[in-house]
């Protein structure tokens, strides 16, 4: 197969990956850390491609909250289904066993997270953050991974960085190859922690861009940010949480211009 014809099996592949499923029920999920509930009694239902902007102050329970639809945190109560599937879990009856560790792995790939510290291997270039983990999970030839790689870094604008290290990279470049990285998997859902805060205010753009065209894609996404003009942009709603509960949620217009409660008027005063 010539490289033409990878590269467009390749974008037709990612074009309908995207266009898949992506459904996550989150229903009455509450989390503990000792005695200090983080989580209390959630209950939210993201439609497949929604995009959904979680704001709320620090400590409020935001990252426990993407972590838990991740299952990278147990739950103490409730559950979270995508597409109607425990990630972690299955259900007998009314009763749930643990699934071994190979398919939670498989199921948690639909969920893809890109964290506030990018968090890519140092010690691999950037095409090799992309092909690890479809190589190591055994989805993809080292081949047909490196061709999705190289058509993946095209699409964040990184094509010619292939080769380079993270230490070699800008932060906006490196958050542009983990959201590759995160895609390499062709999730249903795509989870952003404060994708933007570790870097500089110039640096900031370049990854909206990116996340801005993956809104426009049909992937699920959620994102926490503390960006109110791109999270009222791109998203369809605005989840407020504050102190470990929903407090108010709506479209962008509700809930930003017209906050009903008084924590989110508070919040949105002080972040605007
Ligand atoms: P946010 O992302 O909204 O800032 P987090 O979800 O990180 O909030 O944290 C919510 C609360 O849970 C905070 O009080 C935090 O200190 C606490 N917390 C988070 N992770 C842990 C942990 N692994 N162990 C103990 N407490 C934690
Ligand atoms: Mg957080």
């Amino acid at each position: 197969m010539s490289q033409a014809t990878i590269n467009r099996n390749v974008e037709a592949e990612l074009e309908r990956s995207s266009a898949a499923s992506g459904q996550v029920s989150v229903c009455g999920v509450s989390k503990s850390y000792g005695t200090h509930e983080v989580l209390h009694d959630i209950d939210l239902e993201i439609e497949p491609g929604e995009v959904v902007a979680l704001l709320g102050p620090s400590g409020s329970g935001k990252s426990t909250l993407l972590r838990t639809i991740n299952h990278l945190e147990s739950v103490d109560g409730g559950s979270i289904l995508i597409d109607g599937e425990y990630i972690g879990y299955v259900r007998k009856g009314d009763r749930l066993f643990e699934l071994r560790e190979a398919e939670t792995l498989r199921r948690r790939t639909r969920v893809g997270m890109v964290f506030q510290n990018f968090n890519l291997f140092p010690h691999l270039t950037a095409l090799q953050n992309i092909t690890a983990a479809p190589v190591a999970l055994q989805r993809a030839s080292k081949t047909d991974a490196d061709a999705q790689a190289r058509a993946l870094l095209k699409r964040v604008g990184l094509e010619g960085k292939e080769q380079h290290y993270p230490r070699q990279l800008s932060g906006g470049q490196q958050q542009r190859v983990a959201i590759a990285r995160a895609l390499a998997l062709k999730p249903d859902v795509l989870l952003f922690d404060e994708p933007t805060s570790a870097l500089d205010p110039e640096l900031v753009g370049e990854v909206l861009d990116v996340i801005r065209e993956l809104a426009h894609g049909g992937t699920t996404l959620v994102i926490v940010t503390h960006e109110i003009g791109f999270a009222r942009e791109v998203a369809d709603r605005i989840v407020f949480l504050d102190a470990g509960r929903i407090i108010e949620q709506g479209t962008p217009e509700q809930v930003l211009t017209n906050p009903r409660h008084p924590r989110t008027q508070d919040f949105i005063r002080k972040v605007l």
